[in-house]
C-alpha cells in the first residue's frame, strides 16, 4: 500500500512468502509455535477442507429423504453422521434447499466466511469486495455475469454468513440422474453449486 505521506522508495512490496514468514516469526516469538502448526494447516486446507465433503452431503440428501430432513433441520448434526466436523465456532450449519421457485446464494458481506470444512475454502472471487457487495444489491445481474441466468419468476435469496452461522446450498438434483449411486451423484456436485452461483 502506498500512502501520500510515504517518502519515495518506501512502498511496501514484500512478497506473500516474505509476509507469511514475518507473521510466523512474530507468532513464534510469542511462543505460539506457528512454524510447527502452519504445515498442518496447509495440509488440512489442501486435503481435508474440500468441496468433496459437501458433495457427499448433497448426494446423501438426494438419495435418503430421512437424512435430507435431518440435514435441513440441523445441518451440523447431520454432517457429523458422515464423519464431517466443523470448528467449534461454526455453531450452526444452515442448509438452504433450492427448489424450482427459489434459488439460494451465499456470501460473507464482511469478509470471507464459509462452512469451509464442508464446502471447501472460499474461492478468491468470493472474498472480493465486488462479489460481496454486488451479490447483495443486484444478485440476478451478478449471477448472470457468472453464467447463471435464472428465469425471472425464480426468487433469489441471498444469505449473509456470520461468525457462528454458516450456510450451504442444497442444489436441485439434475434431471436424468434418478437411480444413480451416491458416489456417482457426489461426483457431479460442484463447489459453486453449494455456494449458489451455479446450477447442476
Ligand atoms: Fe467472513
Amino acid at each position: 500500500m502506498s500512502s501520500p505521506n510515504h517518502p519515495p522508495g518506501l512502498h511496501r512490496t514484500a512478497s506473500i512468502e516474505d509476509r507469511v514468514r514475518a507473521v510466523q516469526a512474530v507468532l513464534d516469538d510469542h511462543g505460539l509455535d506457528a512454524s510447527t502448526h502452519a504445515p498442518e494447516l496447509d495440509r488440512a486446507a489442501q486435503e481435508d477442507w474440500v468441496p468433496r465433503n459437501g458433495a457427499r452431503v448433497v448426494a446423501r440428501a438426494w438419495t435418503d429423504p430421512a437424512f435430507r430432513a435431518r440435514l435441513l433441520a440441523d445441518g451440523r448434526s447431520a454432517v457429523a453422521e458422515l464423519g464431517l466436523s466443523m470448528p467449534k465456532h461454526h455453531r450452526h450449519l444452515v442448509v438452504l434447499e433450492n427448489t424450482p421457485q427459489v434459488h439460494n446464494v451465499i456470501c460473507c458481506s464482511l469478509c470471507s466466511c464459509t462452512a469451509f470444512t464442508i464446502i471447501g475454502l472460499p474461492p478468491d472471487w468470493y472474498k472480493d469486495l465486488e462479489y460481496r457487495s454486488r451479490v447483495v444489491r443486484e444478485s440476478r445481474t451478478v449471477l448472470k455475469e457468472m453464467g447463471l441466468e435464472l428465469p425471472p419468476d425464480v426468487e433469489i435469496r441471498v444469505w449473509d454468513t456470520t461468525a457462528d452461522t454458516r450456510y450451504m446450498v442444497l442444489p436441485m438434483q439434475p434431471a436424468g440422474t434418478a437411480g444413480w449411486s451416491e458416489e456417482r451423484l457426489a461426483a457431479i456436485v460442484t463447489r459453486d453449486s453449494m455456494i449458489g452461483v451455479a446450477r447442476l
